[in-house]
Parts: structure tokens; C-alpha cells; sequence
């Protein structure tokens, strides 16, 4: 299986290399806006015949041969790929790309050419056009090929590069299974274990949502287009881009400590049903959330020799005693967060027992016990 993880290192170019990123940005941007417009009226159009124009306009402006050409490659390549997708109805229509955008491009590792070289022992990485440039960051990074870098100046001057590298996973053998666990994903708790664990949500992701709120305010009182319209706006978008990476790195290390402490690991594919009351972009947030965590527990198990099980979106976890079994149509409520049985007496915390009735479904489904 292949794997791809990405990197993020601050950089800090000299003069002369803060001179050419940033006509790096200008053309790469330049360009892709005359083929965003050109496509628009001459309609799609394939790679071949892009570079074949763009051969043309080189000729015309001469400053496009001294920037980094796989960069250009880079560009025309996905807005391409962007342009096809809106033909084809899978997305709007590519924006023209505004200079007050945060400045990035991309540049691609050739193959045998290693025009990308990370040096880690000495600090620094070899870029196309650029040479050698400074940077900090990983000590170490796990090996692999570099496919591309990424290269962005933020608003605060700073320079960064990420580099994309691929690796080769390869699986270790299935464990004989000592221990299971219940998964019951939720909208409050994360994550709650059929051993009564929680895993929550990380509490700066609150911090940054509450900055977003004071942000969105203030732009509500700013002129559209105005310098500090755009400022905030980038601001905004900067906390939107650290709560993402928040939420992935907390997937990241929930779903790694629970491959780590158990072999057989059991959830439901989905629990859409929990979340009718809320509004459908909390929906698709939650669904999104919860499918990258079934995902990232789908592959580690897969890699570290554990069995992952999902059991039926239909069976009902929550209504089902997890001590003698009896299931009480009667709660539908999701509001009660004690599970009573009216047969046999439990009281337990309803996602704990919803946990436990799902591990135990997951149990059945290892041994293929059919009911
Ligand atoms: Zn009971």
C-alpha cells in the first residue's frame, strides 16, 4: 500500500531567493489566470496543447524561461484538472487567483533528477531555480520518495515548504487476538470505549472557533475589499487551516493509541442518525470527522496485523441492554445520557452501553456467528 504524508518546514531564503519565490508566485499565478480565461473561450483544453501555447508566450515574455518550469508544469496541470472537474459538474468554476491570496506554489520532484533534496543533517533543501535554502523543522522524517514541495510566504513574511513524500507500507502479519474493544462515536464525546475510555475533542480547537466568531464580527464592520477586509479575512482563514490540522493530528494520535492497546477494534460505519436536529453543514462536518477516523483505524489495523470490524448503520446500539440483552424500542430519546433497563435494572452510561453492544456485535462478526 502506498502512503503519503506531507511535511512543513519554515525556510528562510535570502535575498536573492525571497526575490525569485516570490516571481515564482507572480508568474505561476500570471499563468494560470491566462489559462484560466483562455480556456473559458476557446473551452477545455489538454495539457499538450497548453504547453504548446505556453511555448508561444514564453517567446513573447522571456521572464516566464527564468522561473522554475515544473512549477509552471505544476500550475497549468491542476487547473486542468480543476477546469475538467467544472466541465464535468463535480465543482464551480476556477476563480481567477488574486495576488492578495496567501502566495504559494508548488514544484514537483522529477524523477532520477532529484531537483528536490532534503538535507537534514545540515538544515537545508535544494529547490529548483532557488539552490540550497535554510530551513527548520522534523530532525527526522520517515523515508521516502519526495513527489513535491509546496512552497508558501504567509502574511506575516514567514516562508514555509511542504514537502509531499510517498512510502511503501508494508503489513505485519495478523495477531492471534487477545483483546477487543466497542468504539460508540459521538457528538459530545468523541470517541467512547466499550471500557468505559473517552477520547474528546482537543480543547484549543474552542479557542480557535471563538477567535473565528470575534473575526467574522469585526469583518462584518470592515469595507468589503479593504486592505484590513482581507487582512481579517486571512486571519480567519489561517484559524479555519489550524483547526483542521488540530482535529487531524487528535484523529491521528486517538486512532494510534487504540491500534496500539487492541486487536480486535469494533464501530458502526456511520451515526448520521444522532444529528437530525442539527443543521446539515454540522451534519457533513460530523460526517466527514467520523469517516476520517473509520478510515485512519481501516488502515492501521490493516498495517499493525489487527482486525477492524464496522457493524451495521441499522443495528441499535442504544436500545439494546448490554447486560441481559433486551432491547426497549421505546428510546429514541438521545437526550437521556443514563441507559435504565426496564428488564433487568442496569444503570450505565448510554454510550458506554452503546459500546459494548457494538463490540459484542463486532465479536459475532469475527467468529461469523450469523444470527
Ligand atoms: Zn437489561
Amino acid at each position: 500500500m502506498k502512503n503519503y504524508k506531507s511535511y512543513k518546514f519554515r525556510i528562510y531564503p535570502n535575498k536573492q531567493q525571497e526575490n525569485q519565490i516570490n516571481k515564482t508566485y507572480n508568474y505561476t499565478r500570471y499563468i494560470y489566470n491566462y489559462y484560466l480565461e483562455y480556456q473559458k473561450q476557446k473551452g477545455p483544453q489538454t495539457i499538450h496543447q497548453l504547453c504548446t501555447n505556453l511555448k508561444y508566450l514564453q517567446q513573447i515574455n522571456p521572464q516566464l524561461k527564468q522561473i522554475d518550469q515544473h512549477a509552471i508544469t505544476y500550475t497549468i496541470n491542476s487547473l486542468i484538472k480543476s477546469y475538467k472537474k467544472y466541465q464535468n459538474k463535480q465543482s464551480l468554476q476556477p476563480k481567477y487567483k488574486n495576488k492578495n491570496e496567501k502566495q504559494t506554489y508548488t514544484t514537483y520532484n522529477i524523477k532520477n533528477q532529484n531537483t528536490i533534496e532534503l538535507d537534514l543533517i545540515n538544515k537545508r533543501i535544494k529547490l529548483p531555480t532557488l539552490g540550497l535554502v535554510k530551513l527548520k523543522g522534523y530532525k527526522k522524517i520517515a523515508p521516502g520518495k519526495i513527489i513535491n514541495a509546496t512552497i508558501t510566504k504567509e502574511l506575516t513574511n514567514k516562508y514555509y515548504v511542504s514537502i509531499l513524500t510517498q512510502t511503501n507500507i508494508q503489513y505485519q502479519k495478523k495477531v492471534i487476538p487477545t483483546t477487543i474493544v466497542g468504539i460508540d462515536l459521538g457528538i459530545r464525546k468523541l470517541i467512547t470505549t466499550s471500557d468505559g475510555n473517552y477520547y474528546s475533542n482537543q480543547k484549543s480547537i474552542k479557542k480557535y472557533e471563538n477567535k473565528i466568531k470575534e473575526l467574522q464580527q469585526k469583518l462584518s464592520n470592515q469595507q468589503p475589499d479593504s486592505q484590513n477586509y482581507n487582512k481579517t479575512k486571512q486571519k480567519i482563514a489561517l484559524l479555519y487551516s489550524r483547526i483542521k490540522n488540530t482535529r487531524k493530528h487528535n484523529a491521528y494520535n486517538i486512532v494510534n493509541d487504540i491500534v496500539k492497546n487492541y486487536d480486535i477494534i469494533v464501530s458502526e460505519k456511520l451515526k448520521v442518525k444522532q444529528m437530525t436536529h442539527n443543521n446539515t453543514i454540522s451534519k457533513y462536518i460530523m460526517d466527514a470527522r467520523f469517516s476520517t477516523i473509520c478510515t485512519l483505524l481501516k488502515n492501521k489495523s490493516q498495517q499493525y496485523g489487527k482486525y477492524y470490524y464496522q457493524i451495521n448503520t441499522y443495528y441499535p446500539s442504544s436500545q439494546i441492554c448490554s447486560r441481559c440483552g433486551n432491547r426497549n424500542e421505546k428510546i429514541k430519546n438521545l437526550n437521556n445520557k443514563i441507559y435504565i433497563c426496564n428488564k433487568c435494572g442496569l444503570e450505565i452510561d448510554r454510550d458506554i452501553n452503546a459500546s459494548i453492544n457494538i463490540m459484542f456485535e463486532g465479536l459475532k462478526q469475527h467468529y461469523k456467528i450469523k444470527k
